[in-house]
Formats: C-alpha cells, structure tokens, sequence
C-alpha cells in the first residue's frame, strides 16, 4: 500500500499542541510522508526524529500556498492544521484558502486537536 501523505502545520501558540499530537501518534505518522511549514516541521524532527518530513519555508513566507498547490496536485491525502484563532497572522488569506482546497479536492482536514484525534482513529479503522 502506497505511504499517505499529509500536511502539518501549526501556528505559533499550537505548536506545542502539534508537538504533543505527533509525539502520541508516531507510530502512524512513522508510515506517513509529511510535508509540512518550516517552524513547525523543525519542532516535530526535534521530538520524533525518526518522522520523514519534508519542511518548506516558513508559512507567512509562502508555504501555505505552496501546500495549497500540492494538494491542488493531488499529492495530498490530508491537512492537519492547528490553527490559533485568537492571534492575527500576517498571512490570514493563505490561512483561510487551504481549507478551501481541501473542499474543493475532498481531503481529509483537521484544524483543531480534537478534530485530528478523531482522523487518525478513523484512519487507523481503515488499515
Ligand atoms: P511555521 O508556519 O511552521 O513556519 O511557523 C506556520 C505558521 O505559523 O503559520
């Protein structure tokens, strides 16, 4: 079977909530290519550095659009993005067009911890 591949990304004040949520669900993601922003890919190698991660630019930088254009592609199979709504980010139209592409192309998309538990339980259901 073929490696899914997935998109992480976290805003500042949820990086440690992602870091949290990778650390629990190694396992998986250990059977996962991951793409993911440039902070918060390099804080997930520090924890589990055994994660294939493939880490862009920073995202007010770019790489939000640069995911949004992979999954476009069709080289996503899912977004895990924490996103913090209580702080203004720079980039909030990149922010808000991802999840408009993971409609558009219906991938599976988590944007909060609780959303990304109940995915990857229904992942691990399906292998
Ligand atoms: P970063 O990008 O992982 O490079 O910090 C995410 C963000 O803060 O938008």
């Amino acid at each position: 079977m073929a490696k899914s591949r997935i998109a992480l990304i976290a805003h500042d004040q949820m990086k440690d909530r992602m870091i949290e949520w990778a650390e629990k669900h190694r396992a998986q993601l250990v059977q996962c290519d991951i793409v993911s922003t440039g902070t918060t890919g390099g804080r997930i190698i520090e924890r589990c550095p055994e994660l294939q991660i493939t880490r862009m630019k920073s995202d007010p930088l770019g790489s939000d659009q640069k995911i949004g254009a992979l999954i476009a592609e069709g080289r996503i199979d899912g977004l895990v993005f924490f996103v913090d709504p209580l702080s203004p980010h720079p980039h909030d139209v990149d922010v808000k067009a991802l999840p408009r592409l993971a409609l558009v192309y219906n991938i599976p998309m988590a944007y909060n911890p609780s959303t990304a538990e109940l995915v990857v339980a229904g992942y691990m259901a399906t292998r």
